[in-house]
């Protein structure tokens, strides 16, 4: 069983972790690894909701800068984090993860339209789900996706697995001496404007007391780590 200190948590991955050392896209090598460390952490007993995020193929607001309409953008980018999450799907499912895709933008010939109780019966027989297309709504992230998800899902704690190994004073890329926060509180994370998520999806957290935990997932083994209550993070948490 588990001896994580979470039953339910919710993973937010960026799109970025998918496209291994590839400038863009989908590596299926890297995304099996990447599943291999979701099936770890359900392996202990947790129950695992997953957002992934579009970035490796899409953003919005990178077709915008060039002249795009912002929420015909966006819309491309939603349709990208589908094609995320159906990866994922089938690489958790060849490791012999039963996984469900829900989308917030309905798309019966692939996967199931967002239901709540539906998703909550899959999680109670230990299936992953995977809740692709953000919110479905334009001028949104998955980052908003992944808090809105977690809070409706009753998760214990949003997880967002990113390139860095947490939360830092200033960015350690530029500054040698940023150190990293083993905890910050919400707000301190939206007044200095500290780069964990986008600041819709960290008051959506804040306002439902619920933790998010910034990881590294490039490290194997780290997400395990984490969700033991171990391992290298930032926990962004109320009164911290
Ligand atoms: N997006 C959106 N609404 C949502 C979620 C996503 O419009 O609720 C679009 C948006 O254009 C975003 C893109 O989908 O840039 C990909 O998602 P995101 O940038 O969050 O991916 P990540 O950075 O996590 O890879």
């Amino acid at each position: 069983m588990s001896s994580s200190p979470y039953k339910r948590v919710l993973l937010k991955l960026s799109g970025e972790v998918l496209m291994g050392s590839q400038p863009f896209g989908i590596d299926p090598e890297f995304v099996a690894e990447m599943a291999k460390e979701v099936k770890a952490a359900k392996d202990t007993g947790l129950e695992i909701c997953l957002v992934i995020g579009g970035g490796n193929i899409f953003r919005g607001m990178a077709g915008a800068a060039k002249g795009m309409d912002r929420a015909q953008a966006d819309y491309m980018g939603m349709l990208a984090t589908v094609m995320n999450a159906l990866a994922m799907q089938n690489a958790l499912e060849q490791l012999g993860v039963p996984t469900r895709v829900q989308s917030a933008i309905e798309m019966d010939k692939v996967c199931e339209p967002v239901i709540r109780r539906r998703a909550e019966r899959h999680l109670k027989k230990g299936r992953v789900v995977i809740f692709a297309a953000g919110v479905g709504a334009p001028y949104f992230t998955t980052d908003s996706g992944a808090a809105l998800r977690a809070a409706e899902m009753k998760c214990d704690a949003l997880l967002k697995g990113t390139s860095v190994d947490g939360v830092y004073d200033s960015d350690p890329k530029t500054n040698p001496t940023a150190t990293r926060y083993a905890t910050v509180d919400f707000d301190t994370v939206l007044a200095d404007n500290l780069k964990v998520m986008d600041a819709s999806a960290v008051a959506l957290c804040r306002d439902n007391a619920i933790p998010i935990v910034v990881f590294s997932i490039r490290e194997q083994g780290n997400l395990a780590a984490v969700l033991a209550g171990e391992g290298t993070k930032t926990i962004v948490q109320k009164g911290a």
